[in-house]
């Protein structure tokens, strides 16, 4: 099939054998968000896979909405069915020759923020999944969408809320992570050949880390708390079963290792837990970005931070903090704290003002 004036709002690449980013990188709200497309192949085990295999994609972007005016392809489903990907032999990611969309569909949406929710309408044929931490949350879409204050259309969807620990494929893990917002949850895939932490816009790296009205930084620490213990339990777990491998030899029997690439195309360590957000951070060390980010906010909370910006959103005032004081990763002070900080913050004033 030639796509080769198939302009899209969407490409994508490939991140591990299966797993593909799927980046709408010229959106009219400057969102440029993340979706995630987990490939489970027919073959698998699992009962939710369909005879043809099944699509776990994690949130489904902002519509389509472009601003190049040629870019045809605004539907992520179209996109996912129809435009040919290099990484994934020249072919769409769920269509050959013989039928388009062969393999179903299960969305887990990190949250139901705009920019996560745009594309969900055209999987209305699907299991779509979301947290049941708050199901009130779910009573007013249109205004915790976001959908409202930017007066557009909110997208029609029936999320089924599951439970924290609730696993997919029995593998892949939803857990409850409260905090940018209370429906805000983070999806274990340690199916890869580098496990995954999706974590939507829990944090991520140099873009500010925003929490809306509806935020909580105190949720936010337990749940950053808890994913710190959660990823240490499941590296200390990994680690046993590589010593298990090397003592049997397996790794050394032929079995095809995949290489697993950064955004600056480097291979990354077995036995780490690689951190996927919502925008901007990618195949990054989970533990150490949970880490340092933890760090920044306590900075923050402590008043070890200058606020850097004043100003009224949506009726509250809004706060600005910039990462200044030494990121105790990088070992790099952002003295100006003007420019590309690690980690930056915007929230409501009242909301730091509650960690005690
Ligand atoms: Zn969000």
């Amino acid at each position: 099939m030639a796509n080769d004036n198939k302009r899209s709002a969407f490409n994508a690449t490939r991140l591990t054998s299966s797993t593909f980013l799927i980046k709408e990188f010229d959106d009219i709200y400057s969102e440029h968000p993340y979706v995630y497309a987990i490939i489970i192949p027919a073959k698998s085990e699992s009962v939710l896979s369909s005879r043809h295999g099944t699509i776990i994609l994690i949130d489904t972007g902002c519509g389509g909405a472009s601003n190049d005016p040629n870019a045809r392809i605004s539907s992520l489903r179209e996109f996912i069915e129809t435009v040919e990907v290099t990484d994934n032999d020249n072919k769409p990611l769920n269509g050959d020759d013989d039928r388009q969309g062969r393999m179903g569909y299960i969305v887990v949406l990190t949250h139901c923020h705009y920019d996560h929710i745009l594309g969900v309408e055209h999987f209305s044929d699907s299991l779509i999944l979301a947290s049941s931490h708050y199901p009130e949350f779910f009573h007013n879409i249109p205004e915790h969408s976001l959908c409202n204050f930017l007066n557009i259309h909110t997208p029609k969807y029936k999320p089924t809320l599951v439970p924290h620990g609730h696993t997919i494929s029995n593998r892949i893990t939803i857990l409850h992570t409260p905090g940018h917002t209370p429906d805000s949850l983070t999806v274990y895939d340690p199916t890869s050949e580098q496990p995954m932490l999706y974590v939507g816009d829990s944090l991520y790296e140099y873009e500010p880390i925003i929490f809306p009205s509806e935020g909580s930084i105190v949720d936010w620490f337990r749940s950053v708390e808890a994913l710190i213990e959660f990823v240490r339990n499941q590296e200390s777990l990994l680690a046993i079963d590589l010593e298990d491998k090397e003592d049997s030899d397996v790794l050394g029997t032929g079995a095809v290792t995949h290489r697993v690439y950064n955004q600056r195309g480097a291979p990354r360590q077995q036995g780490r837990i690689l951190l996927n957000a919502g925008h901007v951070t990618c195949l990054e060390p989970a533990l150490t970005v949970l880490q340092t980010a933890k760090v920044f906010i306590e900075d923050v909370v402590g008043g070890r931070e200058p606020v850097r910006r004043r100003w009224v959103k949506r009726g509250e005032q809004t706060v600005e903090y910039r990462q200044s004081r030494q990121d105790r990763d990088t070992g790099i002070r952002n003295t100006t704290g003007e420019t590309n900080s690690r980690f930056s913050l915007i929230c409501p004033e009242r909301l730091h003002s509650r960690r005690t």
